[in-house]
């Protein structure tokens, strides 16, 4: 999952798998392959995910180095350290800040945590779980406090809602001109029926 953030930055889905699958096959995925790798091979792979491939190619081979030092080459040994010290031990990566930390924690089954990506947390900010912070950290927490106690503990189903918070984002609440006439939600949404003119005796 480090590896797939770091392959590739501000594309989509589908060419940040073409980037993630080429260096799959011109490199690997181990730490011990990336770190062996050939450079030309990372930056084939980080040219295909975006601007700065240099940069990002660098960081596959620091990646791999770090995984190599710091964790005998196996990054399960930092999930099973006290969620804390996981959630430290997974921010040593670059680009990895608290929302990623925990993204890998709970994909991975480690914690059941209500990882939201940018996407899923302008959705729940717009539907009014929490207001918007002055910072992006403090938003994100403040949508996990807002929902603390409510997400049980099943990080399958915690995935499930990333995912599907995350394509609301992406295709219905945009950043900008959300679809708010078409939105299913727009009854429940407060963002939504200022947008639409929507009262709530209509709705
Ligand atoms: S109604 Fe609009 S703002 Fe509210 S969740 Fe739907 S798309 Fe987002």
């Amino acid at each position: 999952m480090i590896l797939w953030e770091n392959v590739a930055y501000l594309v989509d889905d589908s060419r940040r798998g073409k980037a993630f699958d080429t260096l799959r096959k011109k490199a690997g995925l181990t730490a011990e392959r990336v770190a062996a790798a050939p450079r030309e091979a990372l930056l084939e792979a980080a040219r295909l995910g975006g601007m700065l491939p240099e940069m990002r190619a660098d960081r596959l081979r620091f990646i791999a180095q770090l995984t190599l030092s710091e964790f005998q080459g196996d990054l399960r040994r930092a999930l099973k350290l006290p969620l804390p010290r996981a959630r430290k031990a997974l921010k040593l990566f670059p680009t990895i800040g608290d929302p990623g930390a925990e993204k890998i924690l709970l994909f991975t089954g480690t914690a059941p945590i209500l990882a939201l990506d940018s996407n899923g947390l302008r959705v729940l900010v717009r539907l009014g779980y929490c207001a918007e912070r002055k910072n992006y950290g403090a938003t994100y927490r403040s949508a996990q406090e807002a929902l603390a106690g409510q997400i049980g503990n099943d990080c399958a189903w915690l995935v499930e809602v990333h995912q599907l918070l995350r394509r609301h984002g992406q295709e219905l609440c945009r950043r900008s001109q959300p679809a708010c006439r078409i939105c299913p939600l727009v009854t429940a949404c407060g963002f939504g029926r200022i947008a639409t003119g929507t009262t709530l005796a209509a709705s």
